[in-house]
């Protein structure tokens, strides 16, 4: 099912008596999911994801703009006819009832023309409960299941309706770090194999760029950004985009453009067809090459072997916090400790932005 987003927006009053004025959670929304993929919502904390999966699934009416399913508009039906299913982010399960009554919870509720006979909601219960490998543990209760386990209950939950949309918020986020990578797969597998229009929120940059087919980077109720993964790690829109997306952060300088030429200090570090003018530059951490013949001069100040890579932390004046950190392959580094370390850059690496508004 395709989804698109058509000026929407939503304002909440402002509780805060000293800014008044209303708070808008998401502000002129236009884009559309194509179907059957896996969207990563992303941006941090407040910035509109929650907001955004509530008036996709209708939870929330939008102040104003539209939301259609297919072409169809769905802006004034209510969530239960929207064909939307929605796991929150602590699962929401009943306590008393057991995985089997949990997960059959939506087809009991069903009325009318829509009921199911009992033979047809138990087959439909275990076809969900054998999608997340859950059929061994129908007659348990959440209390008896681990939080991945109780995770994947709320997800044969949503997916028992056979929902045209599939909405996660912050799934893995009540997780330790190694179930969260396992769930991570585990919902992607369950993507594929479904194909259901799946929408993702996180405000973690390094799951959204591992899980999604398609990238929304958010801020401040505004769309930064759509666009693969990959598009976006490598063609930020803008400077908030990069420095949200990539571990470690992209590196951040005060630059200017003179003659045609981008310079960091004295260092030129690209040509650009531009007026002179004050600029910031970013460098991705596998930008810099150690090079013995490289111009770009930074101070060491540590080296941390990760395996394959390592780590450089080297000074510059013109970077933020003074401070670079630098990705390179485990080139043997001839240099001793507190002395210069030399670099060339990978020019595909280095992005320019706006000094003053952070656009490119
Ligand atoms: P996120 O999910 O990205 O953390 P939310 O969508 O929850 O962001 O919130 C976006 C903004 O809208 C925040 O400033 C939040 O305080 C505000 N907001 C969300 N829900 C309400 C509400 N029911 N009433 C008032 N303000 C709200």
């Amino acid at each position: 099912m395709e989804i698109q987003l058509q000026n929407l927006t939503k304002k909440f009053p402002n509780r805060n008596r000293k800014h008044p004025g209303d708070v808008t959670a998401v502000n002129e929304f236009n884009f559309t999911i194509p179907d059957g993929q896996l969207i990563g919502l992303l941006g941090p904390s407040g910035c509109g994801k929650s907001t955004t999966l509530n008036l996709i699934c209708g939870l929330e009416k939008p102040t104003s703009g539209k939301i259609f399913f297919g072409g169809e508009d769905v802006t004034g039906v209510e969530p239960e006819h929207r064909g939307v299913g929605m796991v929150f982010q602590n699962y929401a399960l009943y306590p008393h009832l057991t995985v089997r009554k949990n997960i059959m919870f939506p087809l009991e509720n069903l009325k009318g023309k829509d009921r199911l006979s009992k033979e047809e909601m138990e087959k439909r219960v275990l076809d969900a409960a054998k999608m997340v490998s859950l059929e061994e543990l129908l007659d348990r209760k959440p209390r008896e299941l681990s939080g991945g386990q109780q995770q994947r209950v709320a997800i044969a939950r949503a997916l028992v309706k056979m929902p045209r949309v599939l909405l996660l918020d912050e799934p893995l986020s009540n997780l330790d770090a190694r179930l969260r990578l396992q769930t991570r797969e585990e919902i992607r597998r369950i993507q594929r194999e479904t194909k259901i229009t799946t929408i993702f929120v996180t405000h973690d940059q390094e799951e959204a760029l591992s899980i999604s087919d398609l990238i929304v980077v958010m801020k401040e109720g505004i769309l930064q950004q759509i666009g693969k993964p990959q598009e976006v790690y490598d063609q930020p829109a803008n400077l908030f985009v990069a420095k949200f997306l990539g571990t470690p952060p992209i590196n951040v300088f005060s630059g200017k453009v003179t003659d045609g030429q981008v310079k960091i200090g004295e260092e030129t570090v690209l040509l650009a067809d531009l007026p002179d003018q004050e600029v910031t530059v970013g460098i991705r951490p596998e930008g810099f090459v150690v090079d013995e013949d490289g111009t770009f001069s930074c101070a060491l100040k540590g080296i941390e072997v990760l395996g394959r890579d390592i780590s450089i932390v080297a000074s510059h004046p013109a970077a933020e916090n003074a401070s670079i950190r630098a990705i390179v392959g485990s080139t043997r580094l001839n240099q001793d400790m507190a002395q210069a370390v030399f670099f060339s850059l990978k020019t595909d690496k280095v992005f320019l932005f706006d000094a003053k508004d952070g656009s490119r």
